[in-house]
């Protein structure tokens, strides 16, 4: 069924294609309807995760009070925190600018 690989076959080959093969097709959907603008990705080298940005911060908020002020954000997947500003890990107490210096 070479035809499961397409996102438009997806439901008729659910039965046909195992769990993880189905979730691979999951991802790449998830991919294609989150809008180029709105995507984020995890610094973690090792995870580089793509998200949303509103439920990433909705994610965040459950764990970091202020995080929409501050630009603080969790990844959904691995846990680390990270700036959505300049999108590397997360720095504590310093503003993007000194970070970038340091
Ligand atoms: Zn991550
Ligand atoms: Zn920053």
């Amino acid at each position: 069924m070479e035809n499961c690989e397409s996102e438009i076959h997806r439901d008729a080959c659910v039965g046909i294609l195992d769990h993880e093969q189905l979730s691979v097709i999951d991802q790449r959907k998830m991919e294609s309807e989150i809008n180029v603008r709105d995507r984020v990705y995890c610094p973690e080298p090792t995870c580089s995760a793509l998200m949303a940005k509103d439920k990433l911060l909705k994610h965040t908020n459950e764990f970091f009070l202020g995080a929409e002020q501050v630009g603080a954000r969790k990844c959904m997947v691995c846990g680390t925190f990270f700036c959505i500003n300049c999108n590397f890990k997360w720095h504590y107490h310093i503003t993007c600018d000194e970070f970038r210096k340091t």
